[in-house]
C-alpha cells in the first residue's frame, strides 16, 4: 500500500494474489471498490481549466485611442508591455471599469461599460390600461393597438421551434435505438452531426431579438403617443391558463418575460411609471354595468349580455385594468374567488340603486334580469 504503484495494482484487480491462503474473486472486489473510493475522496477534484466568457478591466488595464477617426481598445493580455489592439465600432466614450465579454459564435467581443441614465422628466399624460394579448402586444384603453404583427411572428416562430423540436425528438429516437442495437458509431454520428446545439441556440436567440425588438417598437409607440403617467398592466411574468395548447406554447415562447423586462425598463427610462394589478374576470367584465360573464366574451368581441354594451374584447379589459388600479377593495394579490363576490356584491348594490323595486319581486316576475338568476349566472 505505500508504494503507488502497489496501490494502483491493488485497486485495479493486477496484483499477485496470496499464496498462503485463499481469497475468492467475489472476496476481492468489495477491497478493490473500497480502495477505488478512498483514493478518489482523497485526490479530490482535479483542476479544470475553463474559458471565460467574459472578465473584468479597471481603467489601468485597458486604453482607448482613436486613429483616423476610428476608435480602438487596447487590451492588457498575458504577455507583459504588449497590449492586444482591437478596433470598435462605436465612438461613445469609454472609461472606468469595464467588462469585456467574448462573443465566440459572432468571433467579436463586447466591452460593456457604466454610463449614467439621463433622467427623463416626468411624463404627464393620463394613466393608460394596457392589456397584453397574443395578436398584438398590447391594446389600450382606448382601443388603440400597438405591436399588430406581433402575433404572426410569435406563430411563425413557434411553429418553426416546434416543427425543429419534433424532428430532433425523431432523431433522439434513432440515436437511442441504434445505441440499443448496440451500434455506436451510428448513434455518435447522429449526436454529432444531426444533433448539434450550435445552429439551435442560434435561432433560438435570433428569434428572442425580434420578439424583443417588436416588444421595444411597441412599448415606444404606446409613450409616444399616450405620454403616460402610469402604464397599467396586469401581471406580466406569471402564465395564465391558456385556452388552446398553441395558445399557451405562444405566450410560454418567452414572451412573457421579456415583455415583462422591456416594459419595466423602458417606462422608467422614459418618465412613465409601470404599475400591476389583479387581472381576475377583467376580460369578463362588463365596464358599464359591471355584469361579470364568461359569456359576455366571444373571441375578440365583447358584448355585455345584460345592457347589451359591445366592444373589442381587449378593448374592455385595458379599460378594466385601469380602473383596478385606485380599486379600494382589489389589490394585487386578492384571491379570485375574493374578486369576484366582490364584483358580484358590487353589481347587486348598483341593481338596487338604479331599480330599488327589483329586489321585492320574485325571480318568476322579471325575466333574464332578476337579482338572484343574475347572482347565479355570475357564479356559474
Ligand atoms: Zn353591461
Amino acid at each position: 500500500m505505500k508504494s503507488p504503484l502497489r496501490q494502483a495494482q491493488l485497486s485495479c484487480g493486477l496484483a499477485d494474489i496470496p499464496t498462503h491462503f485463499v481469497i475468492s474473486n467475489a472476496d476481492q472486489q468489495p477491497v478493490r471498490n473500497y480502495l477505488r473510493r478512498t483514493t478518489r475522496r482523497q485526490r479530490g477534484t482535479r483542476p479544470r481549466v475553463k474559458i471565460a466568457r467574459s472578465m473584468a478591466f479597471d481603467a489601468c488595464m485597458y486604453e482607448i485611442v482613436t486613429h483616423n477617426g476610428r476608435q480602438y481598445i487596447k487590451l492588457m493580455g498575458l504577455k507583459p508591455r504588449q497590449r492586444m489592439v482591437i478596433p470598435l465600432t462605436g465612438s461613445t466614450p469609454i472609461r472606468g471599469n469595464i467588462r469585456v465579454v467574448l462573443d465566440f459564435e459572432n468571433e467579436r467581443i463586447e466591452v460593456h461599460y457604466t454610463a449614467t441614465v439621463k433622467a427623463m422628466p416626468r411624463l404627464t399624460g393620463e394613466v393608460c390600461g394596457l392589456d397584453a394579448g397574443v395578436r398584438e402586444v398590447f391594446t389600450d384603453d382606448l382601443g388603440n393597438q400597438y405591436g399588430v404583427g406581433f402575433g404572426q411572428t410569435l406563430g411563425e416562430i413557434s411553429q418553426k421551434l416546434n416543427d425543429k423540436g419534433r424532428k430532433r425528438n425523431k432523431l433522439h429516437q434513432l440515436a437511442k435505438k441504434a445505441q440499443a442495437k448496440g451500434n455506436w458509431r451510428k448513434a455518435k454520428r447522429i449526436k454529432k452531426f444531426n444533433l448539434g446545439q450550435q445552429k439551435l441556440n442560434r435561432t433560438r436567440r435570433k428569434s428572442r431579438a425580434e420578439l424583443a425588438r417588436q416588444i421595444n417598437t411597441a412599448v415606444n409607440q404606446v409613450l409616444k403617443k399616450r405620454h403616460p403617467s402610469v402604464m397599467v398592466t396586469e401581471k406580466l411574468d406569471i402564465r395564465g391558463k391558456a385556452k388552446s395548447k398553441r395558445v399557451s406554447r405562444l405566450v410560454s415562447l418567452w414572451t412573457r418575460s421579456i415583455l415583462k423586462d422591456r416594459v419595466e425598463f423602458m417606462a422608467s427610462a422614459r418618465g412613465s411609471r409601470r404599475e400591476q394589478v389583479n387581472p381576475a374576470y377583467s376580460s369578463q367584465m362588463c365596464p358599464i354595468c359591471g355584469y361579470v360573464q364568461r359569456d359576455n366574451r366571444n373571441g375578440d368581441m365583447f358584448q355585455c349580455i345584460r345592457c347589451k354594451h359591445a366592444d373589442h374584447a381587449d378593448r374592455v379589459a385595458a379599460k378594466n385594468l385601469k380602473a383596478r388600479k385606485d380599486d379600494p377593495e382589489i389589490f394585487l394579490y386578492t384571491p379570485k374567488e375574493r374578486v369576484k363576490a366582490i364584483l358580484l356584491a358590487r353589481f347587486t348594490a348598483r341593481l338596487e340603486r338604479d331599480n330599488p323595486t327589483v329586489s321585492g319581486r320574485t325571480p318568476d316576475t322579471v325575466s333574464g334580469q332578476s337579482e338572484s338568476e343574475t347572482a347565479q349566472a355570475i357564479l356559474c
